[in-house]
């Protein structure tokens, strides 16, 4: 026997011993599919029909062909369906009509193809009129078939039919589709099918066998469609998995008021809110609600139009919510008052429901703490922390008569942008011209998704929330108010209009897709208070308690640890107090150059730099010393009872030093209009200057190389320390100071450096008469010190990876170079995966840092070991820190919500606890 291509919706036992498990059976039948299946089995009321697999499509997508045996098969379960239906495809007595409907494993809304009414033609037409008495249904229904599949089938655009229809209805002096009576439809029949004779260049098909096999096809080729690409590339799903194509017994929510349709999500996806959101439209067919051209009803009010039928949707939804134990996105209509589930799935959601909803359903015990945490992604939690707008400023421009008009709160977060009104120009002058672009539309489709991603925020006059544009944004946490019917767009001037004031292109814009306000004009920002998000700090907590685990984690020496922890990088005490009240555990890196660039300090510091003798250098470094001081006396108190890591001096010095080349003009300038003073002494800057000139700072003298060279600025610095560290504990504050050394290659760099240094922290403590806990040691930035790490750990007492370096030296790229110049192309040609600046080259830099981490422990088995480049603060570069058995990842204080969770996600995930996919 052939291979099974085909399986009925009550054939999923045969599936899933086909496919060993239902993730097996969602690969195979798709998601749509899968569910299906999954409701029919539940008894779930769901029309008959059957799937045809994603190893068919990928078989016809590798030879162009149905593979053998498929179409037959295909052929015996629709006929299986007629018996179940008592109708006959293509019959004019009791015809059976169907839907063939694309289903990939990953929803992907909107982007690949769905084909309603087919099994209809001229004679069919008649019959089911016969069989109905309602004519109108029936030629709206054909018409919706010649259009769909002239634009699906045969890739007409879709104006083709919308301008005559609009045409027709405006000369008619209609506004609603439903004003269209039999014979209206009927005109508009044959003005669509000649319509597709002239553009596809033959008749509508009248072989319904032909209907259905074209359509499959189309279904099949839609999975590599521009858009669908761009969608799974934007989500990393595998471009192999294919979709599968569903057939299913079409329901008719168009054949009168005791009809309807409707989309509905079992909790709110915007905000997580426990309470049904839907909308439901009577008398229309399906993608009428999806596509937001006609004005809908919330799905409450079926509770007064259908009760009967409202409280059994009500408790077949509440079934699949427990059943899935997720959050359901469902579409369900209602022919001449009989309910039937179309679809369901795990919903999309923005970051913040995403966090209410798993806290909600642990708390309930519908799913463990581990499921909550790994129901959320970083990226949401990412989008959760970025700035709203300030509420004071966006009173004074309600005041000041800037709000513009008022939507539906598709999708929250605070956008502010230039107005463009396609997606092809949003996308441009976002990538090339570099703007803060929101997209205006009246309303959104699949194509303009590009447009969409490029954009800070959309906005759109027409649409509820499960339009398009509503779902699209909320899936890739764009801001994005819709229906703001007030607002109405011009597309051909290119501009908006709202009681009388007009916004052309280009103009700036303020949507709060938090609360469905548009504004004119640039409303100010403002961080989010992570103290008022109760949930997402339920959520953080649990997942330190995760990575808290003593065994959680195997290392690669087969011992057990606990997890990581989230240590922040944070140069001032206010960032260090940030870090704290965001849950850092410790600061990992406090870059002190940045203290001698204030300006106050800074004419000091030249003086340092540009001291002939020890003793001048001295003095200069002496004045410093009370304000290093105080800098670290703020950063240990804000950091009480928790480790810091002080990074000596590692720029080199010309940084601090005025720029050459504006100095050089300066000189000329005063010498061609004949001044003298002050001359000899920038003269003689100039010559100092120029005298420090290196060929290549990056890699001259700089970190522990200059500390060599010039000692007595980095005893200065570990005296502040251990001075500052001294005089905290004397009021009670725990100090835990650990001196970084940066830049090291060789560990005889450390053993000159280190000991001078030591000997002045125990100086300190014994001049002070106190005693604490501290370390020294390195970064590892050079991979000769990842190499040779064995001999670095015998004086280095820790490790803290500085992957900014290590990645620039392991490739041998200068970052700023290849980020402009030629990564992108990297990326793009694949010869990279991607930027290794931004997520963590585990084959390359990564293996390295392996090496190093158990070197290191071989001579020093507690030796502390962290990362503090920028890859501390992403998921991917943190799981990689989990494997090699890093004590702590340190990122900036914004992202350490962040990398606690992707913290527990790695213990997880390594522990064995499956990261749940629900895409
Ligand atoms: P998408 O994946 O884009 O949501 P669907 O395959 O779910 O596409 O179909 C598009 C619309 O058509 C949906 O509103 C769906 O409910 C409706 N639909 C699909 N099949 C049928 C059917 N057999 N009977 C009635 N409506 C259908
Ligand atoms: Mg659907
Ligand atoms: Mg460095």
């Amino acid at each position: 026997m052939s291979k099974k291509w085909v399986y009925l919706f009550d054939e999923v036992a045969q599936a899933e011993a086909y496919a060993g498990d239902w993730e097996g059976v969602r690969t195979l039948l798709g998601g749509k599919g899968s569910g299906l299946a999954d409701m029919t089995r539940a008894g779930v009321p769901v029309p008959p029909g059957f799937t045809i697999t994603t190893e068919a499509c990928n078989e016809y997508r590798k030879s162009g062909n149905f593979p053998a045996g498929m179409w037959d098969q295909a052929l015996a379960a629709l006929a299986v369906t007629e018996q179940k239906t008592g109708k006959k495809f293509g019959s004019p007595a009791n015809p059976l009509l169907v839907s063939c409907r694309s289903g990939a494993k990953f929803s992907m809304p909107g982007m690949m193809n769905t084909i309603l009414n087919i099994g209809m033609n001229d004679t069919v037409v008649e019959g089911m009129i016969n069989l109905t008495g309602n004519p109108r249904f029936v030629w709206d229904s054909y018409r919706r078939l010649v259009e769909m599949f002239g634009t699906t089938v045969f890739d007409l655009e879709d104006e083709i039919f919308e301008h005559p229809m609009a045409a027709y209805k405006a000369q008619k002096g209609y506004k609603v589709d439903t004003q269209m009576t039999a014979e209206d439809w009927q005109a508009l029949v044959a003005e669509f099918k000649s319509l597709f004779k002239k553009h596809v260049g033959e008749d509508f098909p009248q072989d319904v066998y032909k209907q259905l096999e074209l359509s499959t096809k189309a279904v099949f080729n839609s999975w590599m469609a521009d858009k669908a690409v761009t969608y799974r590339k934007k989500e990393k799903i595998s471009e192999d998995l294919g979709t599968a194509v569903n057939i299913v017994t079409m329901v008719f929510g168009n054949m009168g008021n005791d009809s309807a349709t409707g989309v509905a999500f079992t909790r709110d996806p915007s905000t997580g809110d426990r309470k049904m959101m839907g909308e439901y439209l009577i008398n229309a067919q399906g993608e009428d609600v999806v596509a937001g051209i006609r004005n809908t009803d919330p799905v409450e009010k079926m509770g007064e139009t259908m009760p009967e039928v409202y409280k059994q949707f009500m408790e077949i939804s509440g079934r699949l919510e427990k059943h899935y134990r997720d959050v359901q996105d469902v579409e369900f209509t209602v022919e001449r008052g009989k309910l039937w589930m179309l679809q369901t799935r795990n919903a999309k959601r923005t970051g913040a429901a995403a966090v209410k909803i798993a806290v909600d359903m642990a708390n309930d015990g519908l799913i463990s703490r581990e499921e909550a945490i790994l129901r959320v992604s970083a990226d949401q939690v990412d989008f959760l922390l970025h700035p709203q707008f300030d509420p004071n400023a966006k009173r004074d421009a309600a005041k000041s008569g800037k709000l513009f008009g008022k939507g539906v709160n598709a999708s929250p977060g605070a956008a502010v942008g230039q107005i463009y009104f396609d997606a092809n120009t949003a996308e441009r002058m976002a990538k090339e011209q570099k703007q803060n672009v929101i997209m205006v539309r009246p309303f959104t489709k699949p194509d303009d998704v590009h447009g969409m991603i490029a954009s800070q925020g959309v906005l759109t006059s027409e649409g509820g929330a499960s339009s398009h544009a509503a779902v699209v944004a909320r899936q890739f946490g764009i801001p994005c108010v819709v229906g703001a019917s007030a607002i109405k767009i011009n597309l051909e001037n290119r501009t908006m209009q709202s009681a009388g004031v007009v916004a052309h292109e280009g103009d700036w814009i303020s949507v709060d897709g938090a609360t469905g306000e548009v504004f004119l004009g640039r409303i100010p920002t403002q961080q989010p208070n992570l103290e008022e998000q109760k949930d997402l700090l339920t959520l953080l907590t649990w997942a330190d308690e995760v990575c808290a685990r003593p065994e959680i984690r195997v290392l690669p020496t087969g011992e057990k640890s606990r997890g990581l922890q989230v240590w922040a990088n944070a140069d001032y005490p206010k960032d260090a107090r940030r870090a704290r009240s965001y849950g850092a555990v410790g600061i990992g890196l406090c870059r002190t150059e940045h203290m001698f660039f204030e300006p106050e300090r800074l004419p000091t510091v030249q003086k340092m730099i540009l001291a002939e003798t020890s003793e001048e250098r001295t003095a200069a470094l002496d004045i410093l010393l009370p304000s290093q001081r105080s800098d670290f006396d703020g950063l240990f108190d804000a950091m009480n009872g928790h480790p810091v890591i002080i990074r000596l001096i590692d720029p080199p010095l010309h940084e601090f030093m005025p720029d050459e080349e504006k100095l050089l003009e300066e000189v000329i300038t005063m010498k061609v209009k004949g001044e003298t003073e002050g001359l000899a002494a920038k003269e003689k800057l100039l010559s100092a200057i120029k005298g420090m000139h290196e060929s290549n700072p990056m890699m001259g003298l700089r970190g522990v190389r200059l500390s060599i060279a010039m000692p007595e600025i980095v005893e200065m610095q570990v005296r502040a320390i251990f001075e500052a560290a001294a005089d905290c504990t004397l009021r009670g504050v725990v100090v835990h100071p650990e001196v970084m050394i940066p830049l090291t290659g060789t560990v005889n760099e450390l053993k000159w450096i280190q000991p001078r240094l030591e000997r002045i922290a125990s100086a300190v403590m014994g001049e002070k008469k106190v005693n604490f806990s501290y370390k020294f040691g390195t970064m590892i930035e050079i991979p000769r010190a990842a190499v040779t790490a064995a001999e670095i750990a015998t004086l280095a007492e820790f490790f803290s990876f500085g992957t900014n370096d290590l990645t620039q030296m392991t490739f041998g790229y200068s970052r700023d170079d290849a980020e402009r110049n030629f990564l992108v192309i990297y990326v793009e040609q694949k010869i990279l995966p991607v930027n290794p600046f931004q997520t963590l080259d585990r084959e390359g830099v990564g293996k390295l840092m392996s090496m190093a981490v158990n070197d290191g422990r071989k001579t020093r088995p507690n030796l502390e070991v962290g990362i503090c480049g920028e890859h501390g603060g992403d998921p991917s570069s943190i799981e990689f820190c989990h494997m090699i058995g890093n004590n702590y990842v340190s990122c900036s204080p914004f992202r350490v919500p962040i990398a606690r969770l992707a913290a527990a996600h790695a213990a997880l995930k390594h522990a064995g606890t499956s990261v749940a996919e629900d895409k």
